[in-house]
């Protein structure tokens, strides 16, 4: 197998074993990036100085006597985490000259393990949104069919694992999206439970929601990318203090004793027959492999939608207000202080950004707040109840990750059509749950040439992230959807 196509686990063994250099895998890999890259569109940078450099570090480590978990693995960081000295955009014009002044602390333990920054992915503007279309510095393709979209937000970490670009890909999840690029590239992509995964150097979105996770082609490379990351960290008060169990040495390849719920207000059968069928067998290979289905309800789950679309914007009209020209990135200057702020929020937000902040600021405007913010709250604990009693019939949950595969640009023409991707992974997100899709399976789209990838999500109790990958790993392991098609690359010119 190249190179670039060897997972995290296989490079890792390999370069500890120095049986292959660190510095081989990273000139490979950005070969491989300046091949591909005017196709796919992953990065927003490509961070050829850095990775060389880290790669070297790496050799000399291993050389040292030093075993790392990721050794010499190639990383793409979301561009809206901060590693120190590189640009750091979110997506955003707002941004696009701004330099971060220190690392995120997830993006430096995964460092720490071994990985080397190939480049910042692409992503929609601050993370909102579900195709990558919103990002205001560049065009994501989906490797599978560059006339689609590799999903959103986190599109380019997506695009970069799926188009060889990298073995890990970091993303950020607020209401899917890690979960739904992962489906629409034929990946793995794992949200684990709130605060496991520290915050702190992560350009806040809804911070009541953002979570940070891995997108791998396997299971069992994001068990290795979450054991390197997780923990707490004093730098962020939400990260939580409890033991973790590391994840990637107790993957399972059965599911004997595993009660899985199946959601019936998840009624895939509106999701037309191919895709119905779909996730039936997926259920059936669940059952195959040893696992106990059980129907669930989740009588709440349909108010997911609603209730993030008024604690999102919320939180995101109050933390990026910070976006003032002052501090950070772009200023157009005014004739006060006022049209400063209003001339530079104008030009350097995309509209999307721009009604979230719209919408947000409403929501929390004084007469509406009750209303509209704390009904939103309370609709939040109620959906997370409902996975309580849920709970109590079952170990884990199955679920589509997104109602269909990969869709065209510019295809959602209207914003609630995109808010509709979400739908799946949503709730999950309200009640802070430990979640990921894992392939399961393919369908050509009406209209297109191309066989498509489909995710299948599974979601566990709060802090089970150990029992979830370990199914999603038994799963993954008998079914082997992932390697049926190859992306599509090959066939273009200018690809490999
Ligand atoms: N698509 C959703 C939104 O636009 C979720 C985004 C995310 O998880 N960051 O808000």
């Amino acid at each position: 197998m190249e190179i670039i196509e060897r997972s995290a686990a296989q490079i890792a063994r390999e370069v500890n074993a120095r049986t292959l250099s660190a510095c081989d895998v990273t000139d490979a890999v950005l070969a491989h990036v300046e091949a591909v890259e005017g196709d796919v569109g992953s990065y927003v940078s490509v961070l050829h100085d850095q990775a060389r450099a880290a790669a070297a570090r790496v050799d000399e480590r291993v050389k040292n006597g030093e075993t790392l978990p990721l050794a010499g693995v190639p990383l793409a960081v979301k561009d809206n985490m901060c590693l120190v000295g590189t640009r750091t955009t979110a997506g955003s014009k707002i941004l696009e000259n701004w330099h971060a002044p220190y690392t995120a602390t997830a993006v430096q333990r995964l460092l720490d393990a071994g990985c080397v920054p190939i480049g910042k992915a692409n992503m929609d503007e601050f993370a909102m949104g579900s195709s990558c279309e919103n990002s205001a510095l560049g065009v994501t393709k989906n490797p599978y069919d560059l006339s689609r979209v590799p999903g959103g937000s986190s599109g380019g970490s997506a695009a970069a694992v799926a188009a060889f670009e990298a073995a890990i890909g970091m993303g950020s999840d607020t209401g899917g999206s890690i979960r739904e690029p992962a489906a629409f590239c034929n990946l793995v992509g794992f949200k684990p439970t709130y605060g496991r995964i520290s915050r702190y150097g992560l350009i806040a979105f809804a911070s009541s929601l953002d979570q940070i996770g891995p997108l791998t082609r396997t299971v069992e490379d994001a068990a290795l990318a979450y054991d390197a990351m997780a923990g707490k960290d004093p730098m962020d008060a939400t990260s939580i203090d409890r033991a973790i169990e590391p994840t990637a040495t107790t993957l399972r390849t059965d599911l004997t004793g595993v009660k899985i719920g199946i959601v019936k207000q998840f009624d895939t059968r509106e999701l037309g027959d191919d895709i119905d069928h779909l996730y039936d067998k997926a259920y059936h290979d669940l059952q195959a492999l040893g696992a106990e289905l059980v129907d669930i309800e989740l009588p709440t789950a349909d108010y997911g939608l609603a209730t993030y679309y008024l604690i999102a914007p919320a939180e995101c009209s109050s933390n990026l207000a910070r976006f003032d020209g002052v501090r950070y990135g772009m200023r157009v200057e005014g004739a006060d202080v006022h049209e400063m702020y209003e001339k530079t929020r104008a030009a350097g937000f995309g509209p999307e950004v721009k009604r979230r902040i719209l919408i947000g600021t409403y929501a929390l405007s004084s007469g509406y707040y009750d209303a509209y913010y704390v009904r939103a709250q309370k609709a939040r604990t109620l959906i997370a109840r409902d996975f309580e009693a849920a709970f109590a019939q079952c170990d884990l949950i199955a679920c589509p990750a997104a109602s269909s595969p990969a869709f065209q640009f510019n295809a959602k023409s209207d914003p609630y059509s995109m808010y509709l991707m979400d739908y799946y992974t949503i709730p999950m997100s309200l009640a802070g749950l430990p979640a990921l899709s894992v392939p399961c399976g393919w369908v050509t789209p009406a209209g297109g040439s191309s066989p498509m990838p489909m995710g299948l999500q599974l979601t566990a109790p709060l802090f089970k992230e150990r029992e979830l990958l370990s199914a999603a790993h038994a799963y993954e392991n008998m079914t082997k959807h992932a390697s049926a098609y190859r992306p599509s690359l090959e066939r273009t010119p200018g690809g490999r």
